[in-house]
């Protein structure tokens, strides 16, 4: 039955233990909880205190009983062109296999498991085991080189580190063996022992007494049963580091309880998803939303997801969408980059393929333009959802809950707050409260931060409380470092983090509305707008465009005109305090392999610094290019 999403949200905050009780009832409790919310020691929050639970047991054996035999994950490689549904019972089979093999190895409750994998099955099981043991798995991208893992690896001194021999990108293969035993040369904390998926794809050396190969292990296991370790609600699930602005990666620990019971919750009220339908997050397992929404939500509420490891347009720009027809998709969610990735190409890939199961597409991660947002939803036809969240939260503040009640979209904003988080938007000089319609501040959340939200900075509370909650003055207040707005209708829209922001002459401006402007002119694909130090103004506008005609990037006469046909866009949207002081055409920006912008590496490159460390690059060639445009 549905009522007012109002109605549904206030609830969650003035009574806050009644609403989270009733939502604890979506999951199976080995002992209920006897408390709600503790929050005797704010800002540390404990949910569902007293309670007893697993969250492999919530995720796999719960779903035996009713739907054995139904597909739960579905594994497809368009870089090795496999393609494996398993169903309920074939995942909780390998997945005891999985934990036997890990227990074997020694891991025990509280341990920590490094997992650097590729997106195949093998992750999933491991992530999944871990779970079963009560162990903490900490998922390292694998896109990361040694350095970035390295560092990984003495913080969260793993007992056991999963691997595999290689991952494969564009039809590329990288190896990650090498790179895991150069970490290890790098790292002072060594694991007891490695254990290894070997695809077959590169050589993977091993090493005697320390090396363990899946396969054979796997073979001694085969009818392994292991019980699920049931654990406090409190314990810590797994850890995801996050690469704070500046020194060591920060890892976001995660409790047990409360976070199956806010990811199931988001599967009813966010997502409006049902048992029995499929879900295809293309994110990875090494971010958070592969954790939240390829793993574990999909499967706590019963559904099939699809794993997928491949570019979005290989072979060709269809390829996601063939999966969506031919595995009858309900829900697909990706980000806004790779919506524009596929914006280079012919709608056509997307129109030739049946899309009739699709109920929506959520996009998160980064801000979702409304160019980019009115092409997919013209190309699909479907419901384009937004969704505002971080690593910290672990699911979304901002959204639409159509599960709840059906709300208008409105393009360039990812919605409302979400049950369970009281939203405030932060005057940051003086700390006060903006109640008012269209007041840009600081977008915080009053504590206690809801059930699947960070419990803390793993072996680092006093990090926890000083980098998120002392940054507001005056106040205890979790600040997400984005500027918000807020409309008189309770939509906000993100303008960027606190740190990115530029001042022009005096005038603050958000260099994601400079963005849109351009990304509204018919020849750009893609634009970056940094802020650059100047002896006048303070700082202007740079901005950095992909051209959709990559002989126009060449060509000077052309570029002359296109950046002046810019700069008028600017002035006629925004007003000439907005234009940027230069356009620089490009044929790629610089990018994570999530799909995060580099800005930080523009702007420094832009005033002729050092990028600093650009481990999570992409492809260095798009930086190489716009140090030689620039
Ligand atoms: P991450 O922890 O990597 O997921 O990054 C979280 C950050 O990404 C947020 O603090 C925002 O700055 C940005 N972000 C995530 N989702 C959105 C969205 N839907 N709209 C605008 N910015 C977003």
């Amino acid at each position: 039955m549905s009522m007012r999403f109002d109605d549904f949200y206030q609830r969650s905050i003035h009574d806050r233990d009644g609403f989270w009780a009733e939502q604890a009832q979506l999951i199976e409790w080995r002992q209920p909880p006897q408390q709600v919310c503790d929050y005797s020691h704010p800002p540390f929050a404990k949910w569902f205190a007293g309670g007893v639970t697993n969250l492999c047991h919530n995720a796999v054996d719960r779903h035996l009983a009713a739907r054995a035999e139904q597909k739960a994950l579905i594994a497809i490689s368009t870089e090795t062109d496999t393609e494996k549904v398993y169903s309920y019972r074939e995942l909780h089979a390998e997945v005891n296999r999985m934990a036997a093999v890990l227990k074997a190895l020694g891991v025990e409750k509280g341990d920590r498991v490094q997992i650097y994998m590729p997106m195949i099955a093998e992750a999933a099981f491991a992530m999944l085991a871990c779970a079963r043991l009560g162990a903490i798995h900490s998922v390292v991208f694998g896109g990361f080189a040694s350095g970035a893992l390295a560092s990984r690896i003495d913080d969260a001194q793993p007992k056991v580190i999963v691997s595999a021999d290689a991952g494969s990108r564009g039809g590329r293969v990288v190896a990650y063996k090498p790179l895991l035993d150069e970490a290890l040369k790098l790292s002072s904390h060594q694991p007891a022992a490695v254990l290894i998926v070997d695809r077959g794809l590169a050589p993977a050396p091993m090493r005697a007494g320390r090396d363990h190969d899946w396969a054979s292990l796997r073979t001694l296991h085969l009818d392994a049963q292991v019980a699920c370790e049931w654990v406090d609600a409190t314990h810590p699930s797994y850890t995801l580091y996050t690469s704070g602005t500046t020194g060591r990666p920060k890892g976001v620990q995660r409790d047990t309880g409360g976070y199956t019971v806010a990811l199931a919750a988001s599967m009813k009220h966010i997502f409006d998803a049902e048992a029995g339908q499929t879900f295809f997050s293309t994110s990875d397992i090494g971010w958070v939303v592969g954790h939240s929404y390829i793993i574990y939500a999909p499967l706590i509420a019963g559904m099939a997801t699809v794993l997928y490891e491949g570019l979005p347009v290989r072979p060709d720009a269809g390829t996601w969408w063939g999966i969506v027809e031919k595995y009858r998709v309900t829900h697909m969610f990706s980000a806004p980059t790779a919506i524009r990735v596929l914006k280079k190409h012919d709608a056509e890939h997307l129109h030739r393929h049946d899309l009739s199961s699709l109920k929506g597409l959520w996009l998160a991660g980064e801000p979702l333009d409304e160019p980019t947002a009115a092409w997919i939803s013209d190309a699909i036809k479907k419901p384009i959802i937004d969704n505002y969240w971080q690593t910290e939260t672990g699911w979304p503040i901002l959204t639409l809950c159509n599960g709840v009640e059906t709300q208008a979209t409105r393009f360039g904003s990812p919605g409302k707050a979400v049950y369970g988080y009281n939203v405030k938007l932060i005057d940051d000089a003086t700390g006060e409260e903006l109640t008012g319609a269209n007041q840009k501040g600081v977008l915080a959340i009053e504590g206690p931060l809801p059930p699947g939200c960070m419990q803390t900075v793993w072996r680092d509370d006093e990090r926890f409380v000083n980098t998120y909650w002392k940054s507001i003055p005056g106040r205890l207040i979790y600040s997400t470092f984005d500027w918000g707005i807020r409309d008189e209708d309770g939509y906000y829209f993100i303008l960027g983090r606190t740190d990115d922001v530029i001042n022009v002459a005096g005038h603050r401006l958000g260099t994601r509305e400079i963005e849109e402007s351009i990304a509204a002119h018919a020849q750009i694909a893609e634009v970056a707008v940094v802020g650059m130090a100047d002896s006048l103004k303070g700082q202007v506008a740079l901005a950095f465009a992909v051209v959709r005609d990559a002989a126009l990037a060449e060509d000077a006469a052309a570029s002359r005109a296109l950046e002046a046909e810019v700069m008028k866009l600017v002035d006629s949207r925004l007003g000439a305090v907005a234009r940027p002081s230069r356009v620089v055409f490009v044929t790629a920006l610089p990018k994570t392999r999530s799909g995060k912008l580099l800005r930080r590496a523009l702007q420094a490159v832009a005033e002729g610094r050092d990028p600093g460390d650009l481990s999570t690059m992409e492809d260095p060639a798009a930086l190489a290019q716009v140090q030689q445009r620039l």
